[in-house]
């Protein structure tokens, strides 16, 4: 995995659009409207606009977010939060 390759949002987004598996756990995405947090490769397809980015679960948690059921980001996340 080479998280440098995820630095920008724009990049981000692009391999959540493609699905890109090498991105899964490198960042979350928050969906404002739906107050949920989620990996890089859920089936859910918010919309642009209503994205963020995060590097850690935790980091999305701390602005008010929930785990997506789908996609279950907290698999990853203690993973993230033990060397963070
Ligand atoms: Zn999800």
């Amino acid at each position: 995995m080479t998280p440098s390759a995820h630095l920008n949002d724009e990049a981000r987004w692009a391999a959540c659009q493609g699905r890109d598996p090498n991105a899964d756990g490198a960042f979350f995405i928050t969906v404002r409207t739906t107050k949920i947090y989620c990996r890089s490769v859920c089936p859910a397809r918010p919309l642009r606009k209503n994205v963020v980015f995060h590097a850690t679960t935790a980091e999305a948690r701390a602005a008010g977010f929930r785990a997506c059921k789908r996609c279950k980001p907290d698999r990853f996340g203690a993973l993230g939060e033990t060397t963070a």
